[in-house]
């Protein structure tokens, strides 16, 4: 393989393990595929400059220690970017307390050039809801319709949010909501470590100073930078996480849910882990 394809190779694996997809498999052949690529003539092997001669003493065979084998992963995909440690946790602050110390983050986010997701923006989306909420969403970050209005889950996706809150007896005032990063990233990319690290701090401070009971983890982003660690979503959802002291239930994104409905049943399952852990029970229909 020349460098080209596998440097091409490379940066598309790393783009589905940062998705959380890590397991590959062969696509089959189809026989008549198959004959047609064996047909083909191989590209010539280009000459290689012959290597210059070592200048280096070679230690005698019996002075060899074997060493232990480097892992493979490391040779042929760089390491990621860390994830950020998470902050102390904040001393609680009494329930009517809470909404001015979230003024006060919001104050001191200022007109934030943080990170470079201010140059795109045009409003901050700080979050939205019960500054003592006992159910609190993480999602990924604002898109079009949020950076307009400076709310989160405003757009499409917040619709169906709010629909996902309502069937879990609640209404969105009851809840809180915020985002990894609170500024649009160009074109709805997800954050790139380096943004979503520079603006999760404010995030676990929302966190520390709403004290939910339960956070819901809304898509790949939110658990990757609540939890600390990359993993696929598949094996993150289902069970009860805990997160800076507090219960954290990972499900899908409303924006993945609107373009794969038959996975709302999946998400419904995960919300009702979050109702079980709030001792909540649906509305009764009619
Ligand atoms: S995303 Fe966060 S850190 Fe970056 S500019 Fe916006 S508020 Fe600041």
């Amino acid at each position: 393989m020349d460098s080209t394809t596998r440097d091409a190779l490379l940066a598309r694996i790393r783009f589905y393990r940062d998705l959380g997809l890590t397991e590959f498999y062969r696509r089959p052949v189809s026989a008549e595929l198959a004959a047609q690529l064996a047909a083909e003539p191989e590209v010539a092997a280009q000459p290689q400059p012959t290597p210059a001669p070592s200048l280096e003493t070679h230690e005698p065979q019996s002075n060899f220690t074997l060493q232990p084998e480097a892992p493979q992963e490391d040779h042929a995909i760089p390491p990621r970017k860390p994830i950020q440690a998470a902050l102390q946790i904040g001393i609680e602050v009494p329930a009517a307390q809470r909404a001015a110390a979230l003024e006060l983050i919001r104050e001191e986010i200022g007109d934030c050039t943080r990170c470079a997701l201010h140059t795109g923006r045009h409003k901050i989306v700080f979050g939205d809801g019960d500054a003592a909420a006992r159910l609190l969403f993480v999602g990924e970050g604002p898109g079009a319709d949020e950076d307009a209005q400076g709310i989160p889950f405003v757009g499409k996706a917040g619709q169906l949010l709010n629909n996902m809150i309502n069937a879990m007896g609640l209404k969105r005032e009851q809840v809180y909501i915020a985002n990894v990063v609170k500024c649009r990233p160009p074109a709805n990319r997800t954050p790139e470590p380096d943004e979503a690290n520079t603006c999760s701090p404010f995030l676990f401070r929302q966190i520390d100073v709403v004290r939910p009971e339960v956070i819901v983890a809304l898509g790949a982003t939110a658990a990757t930078y609540l939890l600390g660690q990359r993993q696929p979503l598949a094996g993150l959802r289902g069970r009860v996480h805990s997160f800076r002291g507090t219960k954290l239930i990972i499900t899908y994104h409303p924006a993945y849910l609107l373009r794969d409905p038959r996975q709302k049943k999946e998400a419904w399952a995960d919300l009702q882990i979050a109702m079980r852990e709030l001792g909540l029970k649906p509305p009764q229909k009619g």
